[in-house]
């Protein structure tokens, strides 16, 4: 059947508003906190249970392959993936972490010790002050494993009305397809398939073997003892492993894993009201120790 072009082009409009006006009806709220207006952002809050997320990145050489901000794209991505999954609320993009190891490199924004905890505190008593009462950190960079925990446990030292979750990076999923290298902690073959599913547009596969990621093992010392030159004794070119042979059914297979990871974190901490509970009871006792039962 054939209509004339005028009433085509009404027909035409009057479809597009009504597909228009139903979408805006079955409109989802967008889990990313800046995306929200004042209005929407309490709707988001009541539809999360008061579960936030803070995926948190650094800004850091990634081997000659791949980009500075490799460790907040790809925690943003397993963030994003994983709220949607289960809904909760993405703080904006944060990347104040511990990474004094690489500022030897280019791009590297290594902040002071003490302000990366202040910072830290601040953001999420700011978080929680907007509500968010249950906040997630899923971690994507090494070098905060041990600042995390610190972080978290540095949260009893006052008295808080919300909780401090900390996810770091998730162990190997079952049915993992195989690797074919074994030296593979930074920028090497998992990190660049990561990143080729992530953002491809950003990985130059070219340059993946334009350097050296093997572990030099300079030192020579016990096992169980520490030293902060450790990882530039061994990897003096931030680079670890060897991204050449990154490919996406790996890179896939981890981000889907890692997104499901973040959902089911989400919906376990959903379920929890012992951790607070659990709190609240810990710092009410702190406040006079002498009354603690002996
Ligand atoms: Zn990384």
């Amino acid at each position: 059947m054939r209509m004339k072009a005028g009433l085509q082009f009404a027909v035409c409009a009057l479809a597009a508003t009504l597909a228009c006006c139903q979408s805006l009806g079955a409109q989802t709220l967008s889990v990313q906190w800046e995306e929200l207006t004042a209005q929407d952002f309490g709707k988001a809050i009541q539809k999360s249970g008061g579960v936030c997320l803070l995926p948190f990145g650094i800004l850091e050489k990634h081997g000659p392959q791949l980009p500075l901000g490799t460790d907040l794209i790809n925690s943003r991505y397993a963030a994003l993936h994983g709220a949607t999954e289960e809904f909760a609320v993405v703080f904006p993009e944060y990347y104040f972490g511990q990474i004094f190891e690489a500022r030897h490199e280019p791009g590297t924004v290594a902040y002071p010790a003490p302000l990366q905890l202040q910072l830290l505190q601040a953001t999420t008593d700011e978080m929680a002050r907007n509500g968010c009462k249950k906040i997630l950190i899923v971690n994507g960079h090494g070098g905060n494993n041990s600042l995390l925990p610190y972080f978290a446990q540095s949260q009893l030292a006052s008295p808080h009305d919300y909780v401090v979750y900390v996810m770091l990076h998730p162990e190997r999923a079952q049915g993992r397809p195989a690797q074919k290298t074994t030296i593979d902690m930074h920028a090497g073959e998992s990190e660049t398939s990561h990143t080729l599913v992530s953002r491809p547009d950003l990985v130059h596969m070219d340059r993946a073997k334009d350097e050296s990621g093997a572990d030099l093992q300079r030192l020579d010392l016990p096992s169980d003892v520490y030293t902060g030159i450790w990882w530039y004794a061994r990897f003096p070119n931030h680079y670890a492993g060897d991204g050449a042979p990154a490919n996406k059914a790996l890179g896939q297979f981890d981000m889907d894993a890692w997104s499901h990871e973040v959902a089911g974190a989400i919906r376990a901490i959903k379920a929890d009201n012992k951790t607070l509970q659990l709190q609240n009871e810990f710092a009410g006792k702190a406040t006079h120790p002498l009354d603690t039962p002996q």
